[in-house]
């Protein structure tokens, strides 16, 4: 479905991602990790056009992923992104931050919208929510409702980065959980986490970038029980 091919993103002169390829099937769940600074958030930018990316490609079943496209647009819409900072608009409620790109982007009935809406709030036990503001609501709940915002926009690929790391311990759970749920509908996600416990739990396949490059990619069970490099080994232990 999604196809990196060895894409390098600079940054002046410095060298941010250095050949990444992979790619991502329909129903696959995949989970990014490595350490601070090696360039994970980049990619996802990256994957979303949001960075300019100065080799390689990036495609969507096929469809390249380019800046100054003019199909740039219609292919985010296909792309359902929920970061760290759940930036949600403080002056609209819960449902409207959730209609808001289904009804003005994509144009769709806003009814038919709105039902969906209240379905999915319902799903992830945010339903007496619909008609508050996010400064209501819990880190952890808005954050739920980052996750329905973009469900809503019926996205092919969902990328998630770090959406538990500005969140208190006991608020991650129910996210993580709202995640969990997705990778049972058979959802196709590229996740950045911290977190591995949740990562063995939820991957198909795990990528270990480092400076740039992707240095393992392997099952849950051999990169955590086995890693095959000292560079993941000494990564891993610093979660012991
Ligand atoms: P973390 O786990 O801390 O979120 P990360 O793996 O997501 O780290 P990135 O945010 O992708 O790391 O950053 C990778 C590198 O690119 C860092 O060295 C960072 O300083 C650099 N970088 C990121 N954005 C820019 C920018 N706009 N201009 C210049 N350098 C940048
Ligand atoms: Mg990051």
């Amino acid at each position: 479905l999604l196809t990196i091919d060895n894409v390098v993103k600079r940054f002046d002169d410095t060298t941010i991602l250095d050949g990444i390829s992979f790619s991502v099937k329909k129903s696959e769940v995949i989970v990014i990790v490595g350490p601070s600074g090696c360039g994970k958030s980049t990619l996802l930018r990256c994957i979303n056009a949001l960075e300019p990316i100065q080799e390689g490609s990036i495609t969507l079943d096929g469809d390249v992923i380019e800046r100054n496209s003019k199909t740039l647009p219609l292919l985010r819409q296909r792309i359902g992104m929920v970061f760290q900072s759940y930036d949600l608009f403080p002056h609209l409620t819960v449902l409207d931050n959730i209609l808001l790109a289904p009804c003005k982007v994509q144009k769709r009935d806003k009814e038919e919208v709105k039902q969906e809406a209240m379905s999915l709030l319902e799903r992830v036990g945010l339903k007496e929510k619909a008609k508050s503001y996010p400064r209501e609501l819990s880190g952890g709940q808005k954050q739920r409702v980052a996750i329905v915002r973009a469900l809503c926009m019926h996205p092919e690929i969902l990328l998630f980065d770090e959406v538990t790391a500005a969140l208190d311990p006991e608020m991650v759970r129910e996210v993580l959980d709202v995640m969990l749920d997705l990778a049972k509908q058979g959802r196709t996600m590229l996740i950045v986490t911290h977190e591995m416990q949740f990562a063995r739990a939820i991957a198909d396949r795990i990528i270990f970038l480092d400076n740039g490059k992707i240095v393992e990619e392997a099952t849950p069970d051999e990169f955590f029980d086995n890693p095959k490099t000292e560079r993941a080994k000494q990564f891993l232990n610093t979660f012991e």
